[in-house]
């Protein structure tokens, strides 16, 4: 049997985001999807440094190699990433979820941490194939939130494992599988996965045979139902080139390269109708470019929006929709963030536009920085977004837990377990 690869890669923006941050690179060896993450600034550096260490890899290994080269391909990512964030206070806190396929003849290395996911379609289903490591995943294996529960848990997007400037050692889940002709496998950010159910997905992979086909009209699904994140896919199949089916496409040969990490990077959302307009109009181009030594065979990407930008992008939004309307609506809105020692909670978005402040701190909770872990504290600093007042205060309760589980394990720096309950309803605004 001679193994090859017919892929597809797609990356869009999606109808709320400001910039994408996810990027992915398909290759004849080597599949990766990236989700960049660091409040305004590091995820698309983040993404890309970790495409661009990784697609070293897509050439021929040997395949008692690629689980550890594939492994040690993305500690060194981390290392980067890392030496990055030292440099740039900015980025400070950047970080990415990695889920790659490195294949070698009939085997691929499957590495995975974060959210984004592999999906296998096999024997005429489709499996997801990576656990989430994320703290709704935790709480879900210790049987306390049901799966449906866990998709409308308003901390479902908090990660407990992840790559870069919040955990030193980042742990990966890594295995080696089969490559079989006649699977396909959909490797995705959560964009799509938050976003489109596993019925449609497996619909769409079934029905759907040209893989670029299928990838757009899964970033389609994702768009209507929303379009709140950037969207990421790679669909992949694995082909027999001995036995290639007459008129069949031959397998792919050149890499395609997506998202952050992609010339293209800045192309509007392939979506359509008002909300894709809208999203498109208050949408501020990025201009700042910076140098990134580490990713020279593309045009370096831009850094993230600054948020004065954003917050310009926002008063554009807002008076396209009345601005009353908008202002009101920014009085919903709830966050959780920090004020350097304890979890505040906050009325309003983490913006302010020159000198008018669109939030103000509610509580001041007796949750401590330093009794969670650091990619929470990393989620806390960069702001938790909250719907909802009761949002908020779960995404507090969490916070609590966590802290109290922290506390408990010795992880905390000091202090007992005696104010770990009833977090939210303490203190008040400072
Ligand atoms: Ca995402």
């Amino acid at each position: 049997m001679t193994y090859a690869l017919r892929y597809a890669a797609r990356s869009d923006i999606g109808l709320v985001r400001s910039n994408n941050q996810d990027s992915a690179y398909a290759g004849s060896h080597l599949l990766v999807v990236a989700d960049g993450m660091g409040g305004h600034s590091g995820g698309d550096v983040a993404s890309s440094l970790a495409i661009a260490h990784l697609a070293r890899l897509d050439s021929e290994t040997p395949a008692s190699d690629i689980v550890a080269s594939l492994e040690s391909s993305i500690l060194d990512a981390n290392q980067a990433i890392l030496r990055r964030a030292r440099e740039e206070p900015l980025l400070a806190g950047l970080g990415t979820t990695v889920t790659a396929l490195l294949r070698a003849e009939g085997k691929f290395a499957l590495a995975h941490i974060g959210d984004s996911r592999a999906y296998l379609r096999r024997d005429g289903r489709t499996t997801q194939v990576t656990k989430d490591h994320t703290f709704v995943q935790r709480l879900m294996d210790e049987g306390r939130l049901t799966p449906e529960e866990a998709e409308r848990h308003p901390q479902r997007s908090v990660l407990m494992r992840v790559l870069g400037d919040v955990d030193a050692e980042p742990e990966l889940d890594l295995s080696l599988r089969p490559a079989r002709p006649g699977d396909r496998w959909l490797l995705c950010s959560d964009g799509l996965s938050g976003l489109v159910s596993l019925s449609t997905i497996d619909s769409v992979l079934a029905d759907t045979e040209d893989v670029g086909d299928c990838a757009d009209a899964l970033v389609q699904l994702a768009l209507k139902g929303g379009g709140s994140d950037n969207i990421t896919c790679i669909v992949a199949d694995v082909v027999d080139l001995d036995h290639l089916p007459r008129g069949a496409q031959p397998p792919s040969s050149s890499p395609e390269i997506v998202g952050a990490a992609a010339r293209t990077r800045n192309q509007p959302t392939s979506a359509t109708g008002p909300a894709a307009k809208a999203a498109a109009l208050t949408r501020p181009e990025p201009t700042v470019p910076y140098e990134d030594d580490d990713f020279r065979e593309e045009e370096p990407p831009r850094r993230s929006l600054w948020p004065a930008i954003v917050a310009i992008g926002l008063v554009l939004t807002l008076l396209a929709g009345g601005l009353w309307a908008g202002y009101a609506w920014i009085q919903t809105q709830y966050y959780v963030g920090e004020d350097g020692t304890n979890v505040v909670l906050y009325q309003g978005v983490p913006q302010d536009i020159g000198p008018v402040d669109l939030s103000q701190p509610v509580e001041t909770t007796r949750v401590r920085l330093a009794d969670l872990s650091p990619v929470t504290r990393g989620q806390v600093e960069a702001t938790i977004a909250a719907g909802s007042r009761e949002d908020a205060d779960l995404i507090v309760d969490r916070l609590a837990e966590e802290a109290a589980a922290g506390r408990a394990a010795g992880l905390g720096a000091t202090g007992g377990a005696s104010d770990a309950g009833g977090a939210s309803d303490a203190g008040g605004a400072g």
